[in-house]
Parts: C-alpha cells; structure tokens; sequence
C-alpha cells in the first residue's frame, strides 16, 4: 500500500497526460505556453474568482503576493505556527517578521480569537493556512483584518475542492494561493501553484512579479522572480482536470468510511469538519498520545503513515533562532505535533486497502 498512489493516478488518465504532454513536445511553446492561460481561466471559474495567475510552485505564490503587497523588513506578518515551512518562510524571506498565533484546538487553523492580541502598527498582512483541506474561519478572520485595514491572503496550497460556507477555498478573503505539488488535491508532475484573487490590480502586479519585473520585454519596472508556471505541468493539470470532481467525490466516501470505521475508540481524535464546510482531506490526519508508539505498530503491519508535522513552527531551529519562542508560547501547535498522525489518503485507495488500515488502526489503539 503506498501512502499517496501516484502510479495508480497516472495509469488511470495515461492517455490524456501522454496526448497532453505530446502537444507541449510538439509546438515547444515550454514558456508561457496556451495552456497556462487555459488553465489559469478554468481554474479561476471552478474557484470562483476573477483571476487565476500561474506560479512555479505554492511557495512562490505565497512570496509574490507579499511582494505585491510591498511586505518588507519592519513589517509584520500573522500566522499560524501548524502548517509546512512554506508560509512563515516566505514572510522571513522578505525581511518581515512572523507573527504566530496559535490554533483552534478541533480544526488545528488560526485562531481567530487570538489575532487582535497580536495586531500591532506593523500588522501588514495575516496568512490563515486551510489545513489538511479544512478551512480556517474566514469570516471570522476576515472581519479582524477588515477591521484594521489589512489584507488577508488564503494559503490554499492543501485545500483545493475545500469549501466554507458554500464558497470554495481559494475564494475567501483578498487572495489565496494553491500549489500543485503531485501530492496535493489536483497535483502536476512536478512544481506549480496559483494564485486567486477578484482584485485587477494585484493581479496585473503579480504578472510582472512573474516575470522578473518586466513590464515590457526587456523593461522592469520592479525586482521580481522568475515564478512562472511550466507549460508542461499546466497541460499535465489540465488533462487531470476532468477527473478531478470525481477524485473529490472519491475522497469524500473514503473520509466518511474513516470516520465511521474508526468511531468509537477513546484513545484517537478523529478529525472534526464544522457543519457548514467541506473538506478535501488532503490529509486525513488522526490524534493519538503515543503516537510514535502507534505509527511504528502500523508501520509492522503494512501501513504506511506520516506526520504533518512533527515540529511545530515555532520550534524549528530557523524559527527559535529568529524569533527565539519557547515551547508553551503556542501550547495547542505545540501539543498537536506531538499527536499528529496522517493516515494513507488518495483518490485511488481500495476498500480493501481502507479497511485494513481501519482494522489496523483500532487493533493498535486499543492494544495500548
Ligand atoms: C505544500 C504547501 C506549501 C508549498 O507548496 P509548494 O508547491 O510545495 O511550494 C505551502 N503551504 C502549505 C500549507 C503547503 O501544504
């Protein structure tokens, strides 16, 4: 049993990606090919929102819509400290300083509770993460920052096909960025992302920021990166595209058979989704107190399992030397790294393969 089956995914659609990728070869159009602006406009339509802009990987979404917003060293930027390093990488990376706000205990997503706390005159921007697919509190987040006049941007990098409150994620708040990382929801074969956004003018910017700051060829107007979006990878996503509601449809039957198969048992946290969203479980992510003790049981038995993640932000190494946090500062990040456990979740997962995960999981737990 593989943790995410990729070979199983490609086997399913190989005729479309192997047409799709034989176009790219045979017109060369490897930069900016039809195909990004192709994907950019279907993507934005099944998001929701005005404009799709390409990027060469979530990460570098994430770091150009900062840089549009003119985030610099002496700014501050809100987080949460649960997520991949991506999000307060990119804050760090343009001399702004992270700032963390701890998770809400079921949803393990920012706090909106906590971040008028941690507002200051240097607040320039807040970046809530719609972990494992599940949406942070946009609503409530969003009317803090609209609040104090600032921009909110969606790290959406694991939530596309998520919704809240009947809007999809990637529609939430001022901008949201998704990446394309072959594991994600909709994953290229390779790096990619996007950002969505309903505001001309951000997006306008985030097309020069694309392309080293150029406005005109060989004229830039500002510092920028080369951050776009291989053509190749766009074709790749859009041979997938079709197939992505029914892998969406997919997920939701798997998590349901999770939550049913493993109800019940004291030891373990299952994850909890709110009434009023949708998650595409881009992890379906289990709490236990022995974890380590579990997953090397699961491990024996032909599980294989991850942990996202095992260190919460504010204790990596980078983040203590920079912002020198101790351990209690985020006592619900803090707790839940130690708890973590992502078991295996992709569209192509057997009931069979399901259902000795299941067995597996509760011969485990209860065996403590
Ligand atoms: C994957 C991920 C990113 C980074 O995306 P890349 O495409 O790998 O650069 C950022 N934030 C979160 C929450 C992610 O899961």
């Amino acid at each position: 049993m593989e943790f995410i089956d990729l070979q199983a995914q490609y086997r399913a659609y190989r005729a479309d990606i192997d047409a799709a990728v034989r176009t790219v070869l045979e017109t060369s159009r490897y930069i900016n090919g039809p195909q990004v602006a192709d994907l950019e406009k279907r993507l934005a339509e099944f998001v929701g929102t005005h404009h799709g802009v390409g990027f060469s990987s979530g990460t570098d979404a994430l770091l150009a819509v900062l840089m549009a917003w003119g985030i610099a060293p002496g700014d501050e930027v809100i987080t949460t400290p649960f997520t991949f390093i991506a999000t307060a990488e990119v804050i760090a990376l343009l001399g702004a300083k992270p700032v963390f706000v701890d998770v809400e205990p079921d949803t393990l997503t920012l706090d909106p509770n906590k971040i008028t706390a941690a507002i200051t005159p240097h607040t320039k921007a807040i970046i809530p993460v719609s972990l494992f697919g599940h949406c942070a509190d946009f609503d409530a987040i969003n009317a803090v920052a609209s609040q104090h006049g600032i921009p909110c941007l969606e790290d959406a990098c694991q939530s596309l096909g998520s919704s809240y409150k009947g809007r999809r994620s990637g529609a939430l708040s001022t901008a949201s960025a998704v990446s394309f990382f072959p594991s994600k929801p909709l994953g290229c074969y390779g790096d990619g992302g996007m950002v969505f956004t309903d505001d001309d003018a951000l997006m306008e910017r985030l097309r020069v920021l694309r392309e080293h700051g150029q406005t005109m060829r060989y004229h830039h107007a500002v510092l920028g990166l080369n951050g776009r979006l291989d053509t190749l990878q766009a074709a790749i996503l859009l041979a997938k595209l079709p197939h992505f509601e029914a892998e969406l449809a997919a997920r939701q039957q798997q998590a349901q058979h999770y939550l049913t198969g493993l109800s019940g048992l004291d030891r373990l946290r299952l994850p909890v989704i709110r009434p009023d969203c949708v998650s595409v479980f881009s992890q379906f992510t289990i709490r236990v107190h022995d974890r380590d003790r579990v997953q090397h049981r699961l491990a024996a038995a032909g599980v294989p399992t991850a942990i996202h993640y095992p260190i919460s932000l504010h204790q990596q190494p980078v983040f203590v030397d920079l912002l020198h946090h101790q351990e209690h500062d985020f006592p619900v990040a803090a707790q839940a790294a130690k708890e973590v456990l992502s078991l295996p979740m992709h569209a192509f997962l057997a009931r069979d393969q399901q259902d000795h995960v299941i067995e597996s999981v509760r011969k485990v737990v209860m065996s403590e």
